[in-house]
């Protein structure tokens, strides 16, 4: 066989398992299938009519040409140090910021600055499907430690601690987790800062999710636990999930000098900026009125308890209630070797193939985010598309439990 002209690091990953799910159920539905997608990791919602307004504003002002800094407009940045400092306990000069496109590109140029060929980082599964391939493209090793359902899929100190080896770079913290929904409690962060505290470790804190909070839960930013842990979290943020705002391509993050320094060199070698325009938008979502926000969580509280509450009333499906973000993520395993039209269900992404063809349902297969034997339903979708799309997939399911146990 000829060697294949492509780099093997690039072959060794797969495309993004929720991209790639969001492009075919796109695709279907071009064709005129009529299909209910619960596949979007992104609100349902129009970017607020306030910053949308803004955006046509800098447009009109001119702001369309390359950005000065290219790691962020100064006005953004002040706005960001204004909003870790009030919502996060966490005080960071202008210079710790760096503007990305999107939080994907935050979180893989820390990435690019931190991992050497062999390097490992800790990442708590189930986990968002990018993390583990950007530490891959880079040459390291993800370290992937399993949660449970009956822990809430929380990583216990304990099992930090005993992934920790002297090749750690960095451990992976997302809370509010896509795609489970988990927030980890103070006493769960306190317990992590710990052992993070006492080994030579970096944290990548990805806290995308941190406005979508559901009854007691309580945001915690690791970085503001310890003193010294500030110096080694690079917190990351961004406006597409809070604000509606995921194809403007805006996500920040905030850390040590030195390791912001490094994530700017790299940005100035890819894409220089972000969207100028994009930046203005995100400066008046963080400075403008705030209850969009609030309207938005509150639609996803009602989104959430309808979606439980029809799974977990489907034979053979368990989902936990989450405290955060928009998806769930209900064990669906019992399925596993029954026999369907579409052939055996031998794992999750067949079963989400089955629901696929037989139900005109999307979702993605927990095997994307390193978790088989349980599917991610995203909740951003309209009341009416959600009761339709569990109709669809309470008759599919049923009739497969009923033939299966006949047959
Ligand atoms: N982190 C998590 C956990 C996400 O779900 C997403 C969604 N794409 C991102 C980061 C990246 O978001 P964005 O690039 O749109 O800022
Ligand atoms: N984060 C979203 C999701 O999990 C959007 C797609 C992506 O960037 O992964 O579906």
């Amino acid at each position: 066989m000829p060697k294949s002209p492509f780099t093997q690091r690039v072959l060794n990953i797969q495309a993004s398992a929720t991209v790639s799910a969001f492009a075919r159920a796109g695709e279907l539905r071009r064709q005129g299938v009529d299909l209910i997608s619960l596949v979007a990791g992104e609100p349902d919602f129009e970017t607020p009519e306030h910053i949308r307004d803004a955006a046509i504003r800098a447009i009109k002002a001119g702001h369309t040409r390359y950005t000065n800094p290219a790691s962020g407009i100064p006005e953004l940045k002040d706005a960001i140090c204004d909003k870790f400092e009030r919502d996060n306990d966490l005080y960071y000069d202008p210079s710790q910021i760096v503007v990305t496109c999107g939080a994907k590109q935050t979180i893989f140029d820390a990435i690019i600055a931190l991992i050497e060929e062999g390097d490992e980082a800790i990442i708590p599964a189930p986990y968002w499907t990018s993390y583990a391939d950007q530490v891959r493209l880079m040459g390291g090793n993800p370290i992937i430690v399993p949660t449970t359902q009956d822990s809430d899929f929380c990583m216990t100190a304990r099992q930090l601690q005993d992934a920790i080896t002297p090749r750690t770079k960095f451990v992976l913290l997302n809370s509010p987790c896509n795609p489970t929904g988990t927030v980890y409690t103070r006493e769960n962060m306190n317990a992590l800062a710990d052992v993070i505290a006492g080994a030579n470790v970096y944290v990548i804190a990805d806290e995308i999710y941190e406005k979508l909070l559901y009854e007691d839960a309580e945001h915690v930013s690791i970085a503001a636990l310890l003193p010294e842990l500030a110096d080694r979290t690079l917190t990351v943020n961004g406006v597409s999930k809070s604000y509606a705002m995921t194809g403007w391509r805006v996500g920040y993050g905030a850390g040590p000098q030195n390791l912001i320094d490094l994530m700017i060199k790299v940005q100035t070698q890819e894409t220089t900026n972000t969207c100028s325009i994009s930046q203005y938008a995100a400066l008046e979502a963080l400075t403008g009125p705030q209850d969009c926000v609030e309207v938005m969580r509150r639609a996803y509280v009602k989104r959430r308890n309808q979606i439980v509450s029809r799974l977990n009333r489907m034979p053979g499906v368990s989902c936990n209630m989450p405290r955060g973000a928009f998806y769930v993520f209900p064990d669906i395993s019992e399925y596993i070797g029954k026999s369907s039209s579409c052939g055996c269900i031998d794992s999750d992404v067949a079963l989400c193939n089955f629901l696929l063809e037989e139900a005109r349902v999307a979702c993605v297969p927990g095997t994307g985010f390193g978790a088989p034997g349980y599917l991610r339903f995203s909740y951003s979708a309209s009341p009416e598309q959600i009761a339709r799309g569990m109709d669809r997939i309470e008759a599919a399911l049923t009739a497969l439990y009923i033939k299966d146990d006949h047959s």
